[in-house]
């Protein structure tokens, strides 16, 4: 059963009491409905991509009560705070520099360096997320491949029955996303086209790039969104399906280990798939940074079924295990 709130103090507050106990909750902001967890629960996290039926993780937008609560997790360059005092509260996504203390789990930001931050405008979205106190990782409230919604009726629709709440602040208004601006190269780029026009970001701080940006075009890649994001890939090869592990070799382990490996992470010892969803991206920095200082010669990974978020997890891994160019 999804719980329907009122947008009022008492469905305000039940909604954060909901999120922070690691529970999905649907919210109204100024742009769609998002489908929100708690940013720093990578459990939670895990389950939005499992509620979502997303076949991969993708980095998700991460909503903050203001611009001093965003820029506590991510360093703002000049252009962040010129362009959050200009925006903020609105349609505009920010893509920072992580801060080494930042606590949202790797999961919500595909494991990369960066993280995308927003401060939403609709005064419900921010009453909610001043009560939450913790930042919320939110994509859009619908399932995958369906169109993002507008309305708790369409969230319902599509997420009834498979999230906790659904925090009922009426219509959307500008009812198109954010726009996605990646600040971490030595230009703006719009990865995503939304609420804030690309011309009215260049008159707050001048050219912006649109599409492949020059990091990228280099790799010979698009760099992001939603589309193809640069993905985390460990520095060590990923070997898949391991049966068998050599003693040079760190093991990505789901379930009973294979025997005799120079290093082991356990992404779930019970074989869950949204455990293992949730350790993913520590248990492949973890491996390759000891891999790395014990000299060891890859990362072999053991199966993980096609079920649940398994399939997603493949998905991560099969990159993970591509040649690079
Ligand atoms: P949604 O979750 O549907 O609101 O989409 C979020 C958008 O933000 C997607 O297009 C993502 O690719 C993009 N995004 C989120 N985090 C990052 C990041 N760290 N780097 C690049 N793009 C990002
Ligand atoms: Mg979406």
């Amino acid at each position: 059963m999804t719980e329907i709130l009122a947008a009022d103090a008492a469905g305000i507050a039940r909604a954060a009491a909901l999120l922070r106990a690691g529970r999905l909750v649907a919210f109204g902001t100024e742009t769609v409905y998002g489908l929100g967890a708690d940013a720093t629960d990578a459990r939670a996290v895990a389950s939005v991509f499992e509620a979502k039926g997303r076949p991969r993780f993708n980095p998700l937008i991460c909503h903050y009560a203001d611009a001093d609560a965003a820029f506590a997790h991510v360093e703002a360059s000049d252009a962040a705070r010129l362009l959050a005092e200009r925006f903020w509260p609105g349609p505009l996504t920010l893509v920072l520099p992580r801060r080494a203390a930042c606590p949202v789990a790797p999961l919500a930001g595909a494991g990369l360096d960066t993280l995308a931050v927003r401060v939403p405008a609709h005064p419900v979205a921010r009453a909610l997320l001043r009560a939450v106190d913790r930042p919320v990782a939110a994509p859009s409230a619908n399932r995958s491949g369906q169109v993002s919604p507008t309305t708790a009726a369409h969230v319902l629709a599509g997420l009834g029955g498979r999230i906790a709440a659904v925090l009922d602040s009426g219509p959307c208004a500008v009812g198109v996303e954010s726009s996605v601006l990646d600040l971490t190269g030595p230009r703006p780029f719009l990865l995503r086209p939304g609420g804030v026009s690309r011309e009215t970001l260049e008159a707050a701080v001048g050219p912006v790039g649109l599409g492949i940006t020059p990091a990228a075009e280099q790799s010979g890649g698009l760099r992001s969104p939603g589309l193809l994001v640069s993905h985390y890939a460990p520095s060590l090869p990923v070997r898949l399906d391991a049966a068998k592990v050599a003693g040079d070799e760190a093991l990505l382990a789901f379930g009973p280990p294979l025997p005799g490996a120079g290093a082991v992470f356990q992404l779930s010892a019970a074989r869950d798939t949204t455990e293992a969803a949730a350790n993913l991206f520590s248990a492949l920095r973890a491996l390759d940074a000891q891999g790395t200082a014990l000299g060891l010669r890859g990362i072999a990974a053991m199966p993980v079924p096609n079920e649940g978020l398994g399939l997603a997890i493949n998905d991560r891994l099969q990159r993970a295990a591509a040649p690079r160019h």
